[in-house]
C-alpha cells in the first residue's frame, strides 16, 4: 500500500548523527502523568508516596480541576520516616487500608514512587505485592516510579503502563492493541476509523476500566499513539506481542501513515483505505492550511521535554511549511522515532538529552521564530524577545488524528501571531 503524501524526503534524518548531551536538565518529573492518567482510568487511584513538595506539584497542576472525589493523593513521608525512625511500610499499609475502606469504587491502586521514597529506599514493589495479596481479587495494587531523579514528565505514563503489562490476561487471539492514554473523544474517533477499515476487535491500554477486555499474547500486534512509551513497548514485546512501527498520528500525514501501517498488517485493501480516509484527510488538510498560515516560512527550535518533539517537527516541517533548527528529545529510540525521523527533511540538529546552558546558547544564537520548551525556560526566553510554546500544553490538549490536526497547527501558530501583533503595536 502506497499512501499518497507520505513519501520520504530524498534525505531524511534517520541516519543523522545525534548530538548527545548529559548535564543539567529542566523538565517536570513523572508524577505529572497522573493528571491525565487519573481521568482516563476511571476505577484507578494513584497514591504518591512522597513529600509535601510532591503533593504541591499535583495540587497546583490539577487541584483546580477536581470537582468530584479525586482519584489521586499523596501519602506524605514525614521527617521521622525520612530519618528511618518509623516503619514507613506499616504507615503505608494503614493509609491504604483507610483509603480502600472509604473508597469501594477503587479497583486498581498505583503506589507511585517519588524522589524521597527512592532516597530512603522504600521498596514499593514489595509493598504492592503485599497489598495485592491482602486486597485481591477486588483491588489490584501495582507500583511505578514517577521520581524526578529517574523520569521526565511523560515517562510517568510509560512507567505506569509498563507496570500493567505483566499482569494483563493472556490471549492467543489475533488482536490490535492501541497503546497510549488519549482523551475519550479522540479515542472514540480512532475506534470509528479503525472500525470503518474493518479492523477489530481493538483493545486499548490503558483501558478505561479493569473489567475491559485488554489482554496480550503472541498474536497481539500493537501500535503506539505516544512516542514516549519505550518501556511499555519493550514489556509488550516480552509478552510476545509485535510492534507496528509507524509515524505518530499527528497531522494529516502522520495519521494517514499510522492508519496505513495498521491497515497493511490487517490486509485492508487500498480501495477501502482510500474510501474511509478520503473525507477526513481533506478536512484535516483544509484545517491545517487555515491554521498554519502564520507558520509558513518560519523556523522552530525544540528543547527536549515531552518526547513528542520528533513527530511534531515532522508535522511542522512537512505540513506547515516550517524549518527546524534543532529538534531536542529527552531520548531518541530508533524503533519508535525512526519512522518520523525518516520523514523529517535533513537540516536540523537532532539532539538527545540536555545540557541546558549549552542548549540555551544555541537557541539564543538561532533566535528561531518559535521555541518549544518547558515552562521553566519559556518566561526567560520570552523576556529575551523569543516566541515560545509550552511543551506541556501539547500533552494536555487533544492533538491526535485527523479532526484535531487544525488545532495542533493552531497551538503553534498562536504564539507566532501574538509575537507579530506585539511587534506591530510596538512600532
Ligand atoms: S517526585 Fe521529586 S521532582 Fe517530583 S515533585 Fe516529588 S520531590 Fe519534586
Amino acid at each position: 500500500m502506497t499512501v499518497q503524501g507520505t513519501l520520504p524526503p530524498t534525505a531524511g534524518c534517520r541516519s543523522t548523527p545525534v548530538l548527545k548531551q548529559r548535564g543539567q536538565r529542566e523538565v517536570f518529573c513523572g508524577l505529572t502523568g497522573i493528571i491525565w492518567l487519573h481521568r482516563k482510568m476511571q476505577d484507578a487511584f494513584f497514591l504518591v508516596v512522597g513529600s509535601r513538595t510532591c503533593a504541591h506539584l499535583l495540587q497546583s497542576a490539577a487541584g483546580v480541576m477536581i470537582f468530584a472525589e479525586p482519584r489521586f493523593g499523596t501519602a506524605i513521608l514525614e521527617e521521622g520516616d525520612l530519618a528511618g525512625l518509623k516503619d514507613a511500610n506499616a504507615e503505608l499499609d494503614r493509609e491504604v487500608a483507610r483509603l480502600l475502606s472509604r473508597r469501594p469504587d477503587i479497583r486498581q491502586l498505583f503506589l507511585v514512587g517519588s524522589c524521597p521514597s527512592e532516597v530512603i529506599k522504600l521498596d514499593l514493589h514489595r509493598a504492592a505485592e503485599r497489598l495485592t495479596q491482602a486486597y485481591a481479587p477486588k483491588v489490584r495494587v501495582l507500583n511505578y516510579s514517577g521520581s524526578g531523579i529517574e523520569t521526565t514528565f511523560t515517562q510517568g505514563e510509560d512507567a505506569c503502563l509498563a507496570s500493567m503489562v505483566p499482569v494483563l490476561p493472556a490471549t492467543d487471539a489475533r488482536e490490535l492493541l492501541v497503546v497510549g492514554a488519549l482523551p475519550d473523544a479522540v479515542e472514540d474517533q480512532m475506534q470509528r476509523l479503525l472500525g470503518d477499515l474493518g479492523i477489530g476487535p481493538v483493545r486499548i491500554l490503558p483501558a478505561r476500566s479493569i473489567t475491559d477486555e485488554t489482554a496480550v499474547g503472541p498474536n497481539t500486534v500493537f501500535a503506539l499513539t505516544q512516542p514516549f512509551l519505550s518501556d511499555t513497548c519493550a514489556a509488550l514485546e516480552r509478552r510476545g506481542a509485535a510492534h507496528i512501527a509507524a509515524p505518530f498520528p499527528f497531522g494529516e500525514e502522520g495519521t494517514t501513515a499510522w492508519l496505513a501501517a495498521i491497515a497493511r498488517e490487517f490486509g485492508v485493501s487500498d480501495e477501502i483505505f482510500a474510501k474511509v480516509t478520503k473525507a477526513p484527510r481533506a478536512r484535516a488538510r483544509k484545517a491545517i492550511a487555515q491554521a498554519s498560515e502564520a507558520l509558513c516560512g518560519k523556523s522552530v527550535f525544540f528543547f527536549p521535554d515531552s518526547q513528542l518533539e520528533i513527530p511534531l517537527a515532522r508535522f511542522l516541517t512537512r505540513e506547515c511549511g516550517m524549518t527546524a533548527v534543532e529538534v531536542g528529545s529527552p531520548y531518541v529510540h530508533d524503533q519508535i522515532h525512526g519512522p518520523d525521523l525518516e520523514l523529517l527533511p535533513q537540516g536540523p540538529t537532532i539532539s538527545e538529552g540536555q545540557d541546558v546552558d549549552l542548549q540555551l546558547d544555541r537557541a539564543r544564537e538561532a533566535r528561531a521564530d518559535l521555541t518549544v520548551c518547558g515552562l521553566g525556560l519559556a518566561n526567560p526566553l520570552e523576556a529575551e524577545g523569543l516566541a515560545t510554546k509550552w511543551a506541556i500544553e501539547l500533552v494536555f490538549t487533544p492533538v491526535h488524528f485527523y479532526e484535531q490536526a487544525g488545532d495542533l497547527a493552531g497551538l503553534f501558530s498562536r504564539p507566532v501571531r501574538r509575537k507579530a501583533l506585539l511587534k506591530v503595536a510596538a512600532e
